[in-house]
């Protein structure tokens, strides 16, 4: 049997999924980036054994783009299901990614699924789909990065169970990244030292700051041979800022701390 992605329990979000899974309540993760919003997600739905469709939204994400459409096929017009109509007819977990950057007719279209009538309009169609009983809807946004432009309106949030994802705690974080890329835990505990004083550091006014995407990255750029400094000055410091002082600031800091 292939093993779930591994994923490390941060709090009682596990448990939470499961119930919210069991009584088909849409779930929405709220949380920076590269806090393993989507690593959780996998590893729920290899856990419950159930297929997952994922949607990175973005503005140009549409509900046709979500329900489906008609293709021109020689002289005909064939009706192609899009992968939310296709996750409520198989009873897959549908996870739309970001789902507050898509356009506000993707929010309408899901409304119907997210109450107890669990069903799906096809407006193209003038047909009305059934969920399945195993369809679930999942859905993550970023709160801090969409602040004030972005919002998710109360009539919609109101609709999920909603978790906070954050960055883990220094232990959790430096054993996620020694799982994730056999790197020594001396090394691993450094680069969680680093995140930790950069994540500190909020006068610097960085739109996100050091995610465990990053850390892992540069984990495994060191542990397959580049040299550490040079490793995490283009895994974490560079990906965070293009202004040219900060960059040098965080490099020293960084150099002194690795
Ligand atoms: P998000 O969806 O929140 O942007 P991801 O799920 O893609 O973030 O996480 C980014 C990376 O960070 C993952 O690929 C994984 O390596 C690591 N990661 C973050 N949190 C965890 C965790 N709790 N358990 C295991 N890996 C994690």
């Amino acid at each position: 049997m292939i093993q779930a992605p591994y994923y490390h329990q941060i709090g009682k979000e596990i448990e939470v999924f499961e119930h919210s899974y069991t009584n088909k309540i849409p779930f929405l993760i709220k949380g920076p980036t590269g806090t393993g919003k989507s690593r959780f997600i996998e590893h729920m739905a290899h856990k419950l054994n159930k297929k997952i469709i994922t949607i990175s939204c973005h503005e140009e994400t549409s509900s046709t783009d979500l329900i489906g459409r008609f293709i021109i096929k020689g002289s005909e017009a064939i009706w192609l299901d899009g992968p939310l109509t296709t996750a409520v007819k198989e009873g897959a977990i549908i996870y739309l990614d970001e789902i507050a950057e898509a356009r506000p007719d993707v929010i309408v279209a899901i409304h119907s699924l997210t109450d107890h009538r669990r069903e799906l309009y096809i407006d193209k169609l003038g047909e009305t789909v059934k969920a399945h009983k195993d369809f679930m809807l999942v859905a993550s946004f970023n709160p801090g990065y969409q602040r004030g432009f972005k919002e998710l309106k109360p009539s919609t949030r109101q609709r999920f169970v909603a978790m906070t994802f954050d960055y883990p705690n220094e232990k959790i974080e430096t054993e996620i990244l020694v799982n994730e890329t056999e790197i020594e835990i001396g090394i691993a505990k450094k680069l969680v030292n680093i995140a930790v004083k950069i994540r500190n550091l909020t006068e610097l006014g960085l739109t996100e700051t050091v995610s465990t995407r990053l850390l892992v990255d540069a984990a495994k750029l060191i542990h397959s041979g580049l040299p550490k400094r040079l490793s995490v000055e283009v895994a974490i410091v560079e990906p965070l800022t293009d202004d040219l002082e900060i960059i040098e600031a965080l490099r020293d800091l960084c150099n002194l701390m690795i």
